[in-house]
């Protein structure tokens, strides 16, 4: 059943208290990638929410939804689109300006300390497209909506963000998060 898969995706999740830094419950889904069954799982779980509602975009978050966005984008027939660190893609070349496939824009977001940028190649989606979200985890939704601004200033329609884990802190719900699926979550 659906339950039992989510917990089977719950208890592959490795949750280590106090990494990075002191106070950080961190959600390691490494070893939900040792376990295929809970890692396919998790995947099919998404494919049967989005097969059939015409996405074309599936935009995986740097680093993690690189992990679940392609397999998920390949199932439903979408192009995967990654949402990259500052100065990961190829941007415009100053010296061939034409070329607006390399076109580069971003988004700045804030962390627990400071800020960070999202970028996406403008040239990858074009206005009109649905596009599905996917990152591991969710815990202010800062990083997606960052997402949701870039992918809305091109024109795309953002039908929903995807995670595997919420943190226990809702405060996301206040965000411009669409809708969110909650798989699995084991907080110490
Ligand atoms: P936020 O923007 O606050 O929703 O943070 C979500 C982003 O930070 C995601 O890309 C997560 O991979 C990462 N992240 C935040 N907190 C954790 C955590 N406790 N464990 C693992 N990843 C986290």
């Amino acid at each position: 059943s659906r339950d039992d898969r989510i917990a089977r995706i719950a208890s592959a999740i490795r949750v280590i208290p106090d990494f990075p830094k002191p106070g950080i419950m961190f959600q390691d889904i490494t070893t939900l990638l040792l376990d295929p069954k809970a890692f396919k799982d998790t995947i099919d779980l998404f494919v049967e929410r989005y097969k059939g509602k015409d996405i074309s975009v599936v935009a995986g978050i740097e680093a993690r939804g690189f992990i679940f966005g392609p397999p998920i984008a390949l199932a439903i027939g979408a192009k995967f689109v990654p949402m990259r660190k500052p100065k990961k893609l190829p941007g415009r070349d100053l010296l061939h300006q034409s070329f607006a496939l390399w076109e580069v824009i971003s988004e700045e977001y804030s962390l627990e300390y400071g800020t960070d940028k999202m970028e996406m190649h403008v040239g990858a989606v074009q206005a009109g497209e649905r596009a599905l979200i996917i990152d591991d985890l969710i815990a202010t939704g800062g990083t997606l909506c960052a997402a949701i601004r870039l992918l809305e200033r091109v024109g795309v329609h953002v039908v929903e963000c995807a995670c595997v884990i919420e943190l226990a802190d809702l405060k996301w719900r206040n965000s411009r998060v669409i809708i969110f699926i909650y798989l699995g979550n084991k907080i110490l």
